[in-house]
């Protein structure tokens, strides 16, 4: 009985890959796990030929803009696209697209194959779009990717932790509910409800579930870790954990990676737009190069060079129905420099600072990025997870959640770090008993500012 469940799980992965490649994707006219096995190949060409392959299809897309957007019309206006330099284009963001989409969609958009799309709530301005079918097989793809560059085969066990709305298809039709089963898809526990009990049982119920993936949000699966760790049981280890859609604190990592034994990688990534990416063993964020085209610009839209942090620009290399050309995201980040030390070649960031909005905003003018205020934490051994409230523009609660050994010592050690981050401008007090706010998607926000200014 036990050899055959072996044989069972030993098989699965290979059936259903070659069910989905032979059967399913020409169904769906979507070859979706074919891109997954032809992106390390892609990866391992040359620089020079990665990048002529990105031209072709920018130049593809570039092309159809010009022919059929109207904004890309007037833009690019008896342009030939091939002599098109990408830093010619302007930068385009929701807050322009949202009152004029028809200026942006391409004429007779709903005769492309695309898939109905939209960005979560917790940003405040949820945002519908169609998706090229094109551009989401090779998203997707590079999803799958990355997924099996942690050991993990597709066609075996997948636990998504927790049911968030942002990780959810928007599509639930027959075809996604089909393609959930053929890969196995488990979700441990529904609901984005953190407390210790919810997230004991459903650590549980992942690690009954045998996955050989856990996928979810970090702040979930560090929950999980806490709970586990509290009580003190043991829960069979997955090949691999997968964080996604949230910052991940140094803190939470060590908790998950104790309780779990097993190695977890960080994933970035924004559907609007379009990028993909996943954090190597040494926490760099390496960039899906067949999906877009990703820069980081500085506030007067010129190239940060590595190490700068700017707004992350990005340039899909698929969608026509909406081309996203230069579609600044929201998001900070900073580019790398040279090869990653892990030799993995290609693009890759150094590390994303947080949404645009997600900085602490100083009566001095000065603005305070998620990045320096993390560094506050980096001695803190009972802190579990932390917030920066700020009420008004001269006030900063610090909220913590920490555990038993937490003393006056840390307290005074992290209030000093913070007061050397923000400066004498701003009153600084820190709380242990006050909530964590978190969006409606169940998201932990690191920055919760109450104003804005102008
Ligand atoms: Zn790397």
């Amino acid at each position: 009985m036990m050899s055959l469940l072996r044989l069972h799980t030993a098989l699965r992965p290979r059936v259903v890959s070659a069910v989905t490649c032979g059967v399913v994707e020409p169904v769906l006219r979507a070859p979706y796990l074919s891109t997954a096995r032809w992106l390390p190949e892609f990866f391992a060409w040359p620089e020079q030929k990665r990048r002529a392959w990105q031209r072709d299809r920018l130049q593809a897309v570039l092309r159809h803009a010009r022919n059929e957007v109207p904004y890309y019309r007037d833009v690019l206006a008896g342009r030939d696209v091939d002599g098109v330099d990408l830093t010619e284009l302007p930068v385009i963001d929701k807050a322009m697209m949202r009152p004029c989409m028809d200026n942006f969609l391409s004429r007779g958009w709903r005769d492309i194959p695309h898939i109905a799309k939209k960005t979560g709530g917790s940003t405040g301005d949820p945002f519908q779009y169609p998706l090229d079918k094109r551009a989401w097989v090779h998203i997707y793809g590079a999803n799958l990717y990355f997924w099996e560059s942690t050991g993990y085969r597709y066609g075996e066990r997948l636990v998504m932790v927790s049911s968030p709305p942002s990780l959810q298809s928007a599509s639930e039709g027959l075809k996604t509910r089909l393609r959930s089963v053929l890969e196995g898809r488990v979700i441990s526990a529904a609901g984005c409800h953190i407390d210790p009990e919810t997230s004991l049982e459903r650590a549980l119920a992942a690690g009954r579930a045998r996955g050989a993936l856990w996928y979810g949000y970090a702040s979930h699966i560090a929950a999980m870790a806490d709970a586990v760790l509290e009580a003190g049981v043991r829960v069979p280890a997955p090949k691999a954990i997968v964080t996604t859609a949230e910052l991940l604190f140094p803190t939470w990592r060590e908790r998950i990676e104790q309780a779990f034994e097993a190695p977890l990688r960080d994933q970035y990534g924004c559907n609007d737009g379009g990028i993909m990416s996943q954090g190597c063993s040494h926490d760099r964020l390496h960039l899906a190069e067949n999906v877009s085209i990703v820069e980081i610009l500085d506030d007067a839209g010129r190239r940060c060079p590595p190490g700068e942090e700017g707004d992350v620009v990005v340039t899909n290399l698929h969608a026509r129905t909406l081309p996203f050309l230069r579609y600044r995201i929201g998001d900070r980040a900073v580019l790398g420099a040279g090869t990653c030390p892990c030799g993995t070649e290609g693009t890759f960031l150094e590390r994303v600072v947080g949404r645009h909005g997600d900085n602490l905003q100083l009566p001095n003018g000065k603005h305070v990025s998620m990045h320096p205020l993390g560094k506050c934490f980096f001695d803190a051994r009972h802190v579990r997870r932390y917030q920066f409230v700020q009420p008004e523009p001269g006030r900063i609660q610090v909220r913590l959640e920490v555990e038993p050994g937490f003393d006056a010592d840390e307290r005074s050690m992290i209030l000093g770090e913070v007061r050397r981050v923000v400066g004498s401008v701003v009153d600084v007090d820190l709380t242990t008993d006050e909530p964590m706010e978190i969006t409606r998607g169940g998201k932990h926000r690191v920055i919760v500012r109450a104003f804005d200014t102008a």
